[in-house]
C-alpha cells in the first residue's frame, strides 16, 4: 500500500489521462499539475479541539478511483472511530485497506457518502488543518539527507532540540542514535549512515510522536525486522498510539491483538468486525487470514 503524499502523483492519476484524452499540452498539465485535485473550501470550517483523541467517522462511503469508474474500491462503508480507539484495519490485497487512509486524509473525494473528522466534514475543513490533526506512519519511512536531528524535526519544524529528542526517546530510537558517531548530528541518508529498517520505522514513529497528533494512520511494514528491532518497533509503536486515535493498516500479530477493534476489509466492503480472539473463533475471513500470516492454528 502507498500513501500518495504527492499532490502531483493524485493530480497526474485523476486528470493526467483525461487531458491526455483531450490533447492537452505537455505545458498545461504542467501547470495544472502544480494544483491539487481537491479543492479547499471557500469558507473552511474550524476544527474543534480534539483532546484524547479524534473521532473519526464514515458514512455510507462509495468510492472508484476516478480512472476506474467501474471498480469500486469501497462500498457503503461505514466506520467510527471513538476518541482515542485503536482500530486494525486487515484484509486481502486490493481489499480497500490504504484506500480508506487515502480517503480520510482527503487525497481524493468519495463519490458519495461523507467522512467526517471531530465532527466536521473533511471537505469543510482546510486541508492544512486536515492534515495538520494527523500523524501517518508509512510503510517506508524517508530518510532525508540531513543529520538525526534535523530527520527528527521534519515532524514539527519548530521543536527544539530537547523536544526531538524527547520524542527520539519516546520512540525508542534515542540509544540507537547517540550510540552512531556524531550522535543526533550523524549525517543520514544516501550519503551517510544507513539506517536498518527497524531504526528507519523508528525516526518515523519520532516525527509522528513531535508532532503530537489527536489523529495517528500507521501502514505497517510487511517486511520482516529481527526480533530484537521487532520488539523495539512495537515498543514504539505502543507508546505513539497512547492517548490518541489509531487507524492501522495492520500486518503484525502484536498490533493486531492490542486493537481495540479489527476491520476486516475484502472488496471495498466490511467483512467482519470483532477482537482477535472472536474472529478466530468465528472461522470466517479473518481466521483464514490469520492462519496464513500468523500460522495460527484455527
Ligand atoms: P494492499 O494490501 O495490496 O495494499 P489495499 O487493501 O490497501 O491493498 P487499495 O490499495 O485500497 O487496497 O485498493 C483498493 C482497490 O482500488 C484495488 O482494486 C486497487 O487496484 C484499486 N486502486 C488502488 N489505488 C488505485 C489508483 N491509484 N488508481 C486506480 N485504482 C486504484
Amino acid at each position: 500500500v502507498i500513501i500518495l503524499v504527492s499532490s502531483v502523483a493524485v493530480l497526474s492519476e485523476v486528470y493526467g489521462d483525461l487531458l491526455r484524452a483531450a490533447g492537452a499540452t505537455e505545458r498545461l498539465m504542467e501547470l495544472l499539475a502544480t494544483r491539487s485535485p481537491v479543492a479547499d473550501p471557500v469558507q473552511p470550517l474550524a476544527l474543534p479541539s480534539a483532546h484524547g483523541g479524534s473521532a473519526v467517522r464514515f458514512s455510507a462511503v462509495n468510492f472508484h478511483y476516478p480512472s476506474r469508474p467501474s471498480q469500486p474500491a469501497l462500498v457503503d462503508f461505514d466506520l467510527t472511530l471513538h476518541p482515542g480507539e485503536t482500530v486494525a484495519l486487515v484484509g486481502p490485497s486490493g481489499a480497500g485497506k490504504s484506500t480508506v487512509l487515502q480517503l480520510l486524509l482527503r487525497f481524493y473525494d468519495a463519490q458519495s457518502g461523507a467522512i467526517t473528522l471531530d465532527g466536521v466534514d473533511v471537505t469543510q475543513v482546510s486541508l492544512d488543518d486536515l492534515r495538520g490533526r494527523v500523524g501517518i506512519v508509512p510503510q517506508d519511512s524517508t530518510i532525508f539527507s540531513a543529520n538525526a536531528m534535523e530527520n527528527i524535526r521534519y515532524g514539527r519544524p519548530e521543536a527544539s532540540d530537547a523536544e526531538v529528542v524527547a520524542a527520539a526517546k519516546a520512540a525508542h530510537a534515542h540509544d540507537f542514535l547517540t550510540a552512531l558517531p556524531e550522535g543526533y548530528q550523524t549525517f543520514l541518508g544516501e550519503r551517510g549512515v544507513r539506517l536498518s529498517g527497524g531504526q528507519r520505522q523508528r525516526i518515523s514513529i519520532a516525527r509522528a510522536m513531535l508532532k503530537n497528533p489527536p489523529l495517528l494512520l500507521l501502514d505497517e511494514a510487511t517486511s520482516a525486522l529481527d526480533a530484537e528491532s521487532e520488539r523495539m518497533v512495537q515498543a514504539a509503536l505502543e507508546a505513539a498510539m497512547k492517548n490518541r486515535t489509531t487507524l492501522v493498516i495492520a500486518h503484525r500479530l502484536a498490533t493486531i491483538q492490542q486493537a481495540d477493534r479489527i476491520v476486516v476489509l475484502d472488496h471495498g466492503r466490511i467483512a467482519e468486525e470483532g477482537t482477535h480472539s472472536e474472529l478466530v473463533q468465528r472461522g470466517g475471513l479473518y481466521a483464514k487470514l490469520a492462519a496464513m500470516q500468523f500460522n495460527l492454528a484455527t
